[in-house]
């Protein structure tokens, strides 16, 4: 697993992380705060202000608000943007809402590091490639969102790319697939393992959704921590995968608690839920050769983390 030391270096920057009361917001944070001067720029509409590593100063706001963006923007070096509405249900209730906060939004932090000649560093997701034909899933894979969630990412990966062609902006997309990790809120990204864990740690049986053939690729906080830094100190700009290029079943998930858990939690299953993706997993080959990406946390050990802090 990765310790702090292992991270790709960087120091002495002014950095903004929106969306830094969050679960992955507050990772990057944290581990760029002891060498940085760090800000976060965040409306606490789901992060928690509990969660701000010390050091880090934040500014309570939305990324829509011009003061906030002046006080959280000036003189900058990098900007990590990962403040966004997440939720896909939400989207599907909301899409005006979503695009408002999620490409509007984009587009003002955008105008912002044009400004300041910030480095940017967008979190964009998977859910850009709606249901996949093949997998593992490279960048060029075809676009085809299923929700206004994955629909405003792939509106705003654009425009980061417009902005790095028309501005020469130093501006990169990651893609993220399944991001898990202690301290995670349940969510629609991998909710599942939440879910698993905690039945698992009440000694409650393990709920599977259907039959559990479907896959995903859950990637480790600690990995999508190291792709950020290293996607900072490069210069090179467009989208890059953040998954671990495999994939795991719902099924061998329950299976992987089950066998981490002293309860030995029996498996059930309930009914499928409708719309579902069926098989994801990341094709890594440019995040590797490109960024230097090497995931490094295994699902085992991955999930004995999580286990060990539910208990
Ligand atoms: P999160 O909900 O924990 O963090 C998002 C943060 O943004 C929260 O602290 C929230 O309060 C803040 N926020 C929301 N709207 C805001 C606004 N208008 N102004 C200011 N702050 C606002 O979510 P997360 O899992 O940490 O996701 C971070 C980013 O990564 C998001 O952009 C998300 O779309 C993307 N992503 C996450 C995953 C995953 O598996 N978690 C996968 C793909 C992409």
């Amino acid at each position: 697993m990765n310790s702090q030391a292992d991270l790709p270096s960087i120091s002495g920057q002014r950095i903004l992380v929106t969306g830094g009361a969050g679960f992955i917001g507050r990772n990057i944070a944290r581990a760029l705060v002891a060498d940085n001067e760090v800000r976060i720029l965040d409306d606490l509409s789901t992060g928690s202000r509990s969660t701000v590593p010390e050091g880090a100063t934040l500014i309570e706001g939305d990324i829509r608000d011009d003061d906030a963006l002046d006080r959280a923007t000036a003189d900058i070096d990098i900007i990590f943007h990962h403040a966004a509405l997440i939720s896909v249900e939400a989207s599907i209730r909301d899409p005006e809402r979503t695009h408002d906060i999620n490409v509007t939004g984009t587009v003002k932090l955008l105008e912002r590091a044009r400004d300041e000649a910030a480095r940017f560093v967008f979190a964009s997701s998977a859910a850009v490639y709606g249901n996949p034909d093949t997998v593992p899933i490279s960048e060029d894979a075809p676009l085809e969102p299923t929700s206004p969630y994955g629909l405003s990412k792939l509106a705003a990966e654009r425009y980061v790319r417009l902005y790095a062609d028309l501005y020469d902006l130093s501006a990169v997309a990651l893609r993220y697939f399944n991001v898990y990790g202690p301290g995670q809120l349940d969510g629609d990204y991998s909710a599942v393992i939440s879910v698993f864990v905690d039945q698992a740690a009440a000694g409650d049986p393990i709920t599977v959704e259907g039959d559990g053939s479907q896959t995903r690729d859950f990637v480790h906080i600690d990995d999508v921590v190291q792709a950020n830094l290293l996607a900072a100190r490069a210069e090179q700009t467009g989208v890059f995968n953040v998954g671990t290029g495999e994939s795991i079943s719902i099924l061998e998930l329950a299976e992987t608690v089950q066998d981490l858990s002293d309860s030995t939690p029996e498996i059930t299953h309930t009914e499928a839920r409708s719309g579902d993706i069926d098989r994801s997993c990341a094709r890594i080959a440019k995040s590797e050769s490109s960024l230097g990406f090497e995931p490094s946390v295994s699902i085992e050990d991955g999930l004995e983390t999580i286990l060990r802090s539910a208990e």
